[in-house]
């Protein structure tokens, strides 16, 4: 992997100096949370924990009798069907967390490099269906910045990945640029859906996470909820934590947060997706109809070709791109 530094680096710069590294962030302090997981129904507790710089974020099963580590990276990607899943180094018959993609986006949007998260169950707690939750949450117990430089992976040249064709057709991209925007396109031939904004793009130098993309949840058909139930799945969904649409419309009494929610959860969702990385991205992600899978093959197929990334730091914060040294400050 090759590594780069941007900027001057002044002999003993650091967080008190003016020019000042951009650095890792931490919560500044323990944080709770209880509540159901979308697909299991099961109740679950929810710790975050501050960590060291370069732990990354790691989630741990405290209910097994020994509790077992999971680090969260594109190889530890396990299942994406209906929702990420990971165990320890993406292997079979190994304990599991589900659906970490809404609270691994929150982490980005705020630009979390180190977190513990205990967690007492198979399932990330869906709370309100979006990423809103979290970001409150995290943004409560703080946000502080560590002693390390934060190292952000910079894409060199483009990698795109597409499935089927015609009606089947979906594609992902990863494009060099300076700064992290992400557009994303949805066809659902659905009258309710189609009606909505189906392009949405997102800069996370001109717009603002919390405000643009938090709030978007997740969406389902009520044609498909009997089959989800019948394989175990959806078992905590309801309308307080997703948007439901019939043949014709949406069955939510209070509608949509965003003209634009479907393709809004799906940016929301791409963002948690890759997230999974570890690092930050410097780069335009692009989509069409992709998901949960496409996306970690993506990431995948980025991770095999050393020459498409490399690893950069800023020894000045104000030569990182536009807004990434304030992005949503909680202090
Ligand atoms: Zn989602």
């Amino acid at each position: 992997m090759a590594k780069a530094r941007l900027g001057h680096s002044a002999a003993g710069a650091g967080l008190a100096d003016n020019g000042a590294m951009l650095a890792q962030r931490t919560l500044k302090s323990i944080t709770h949370a209880v509540g159901l997981g979308v697909h299991s129904g099961q109740k679950v507790d929810l710790t975050l924990r501050p960590a060291p710089p370069d732990t990354g974020i790691v989630f741990r099963r405290t209910d097994l009798p020994v509790p077992v580590d999971i680090p969260v990276t594109p190889f530890a990607v396990s299942d994406t069907r209906m929702a990420t899943t990971i165990s320890p180094g993406g292997r079979s018959g190994q304990p599991t967390v589900q659906t970490i993609e809404h609270l691994l986006s929150a982490c980005a949007g705020l630009g979390l490099d180190n977190l513990v998260i205990d967690i007492t169950g198979e399932e990330v707690p869906v709370l309100d269906g979006s990423a809103a939750s979290f970001v409150y949450l995290l943004q409560s117990a703080g946000v502080v910045k560590q002693e390390a430089p934060k190292r952000f992976l910079r894409v060199l040249k483009p990698v795109e990945l597409r499935e089927g064709e015609g009606a089947t057709l979906k594609w992902a991209r990863l494009e060099p640029y300076h700064g992290y925007r992400l557009s994303f396109e949805i066809e659902f031939n659905h009258p309710a859906v189609d009606a909505t904004g189906r392009v949405v793009s997102f800069d996370f130098s001109e717009g603002q996470y919390k405000r643009d993309i938090a709030r978007a949840r997740t969406f389902g058909f009520a044609k498909d909820v009997e089959a989800m139930r019948s394989r175990g799945l959806g078992l905590g969904g309801s309308l307080d934590n997703v948007v439901v649409v019939d043949d014709s419309r949406v069955l939510n009494a209070d509608g949509l947060r965003y003209a634009d929610e479907f393709a809004k959860h799906k940016i929301l969702d791409a963002i948690g997706d890759l997230q999974v990385l570890g690092q930050p991205l410097l780069a335009a992600y692009s989509a069409f109809k992709s998901g949960h899978a496409l996306n970690n093959k993506l990431l995948r197929a980025l991770l095999a070709d050393p020459s498409a990334f490399e690893t950069v730091t800023f020894d000045d914060e104000k030569l990182a791109p536009v807004g990434f040294a304030q992005l949503a400050p909680a202090w």
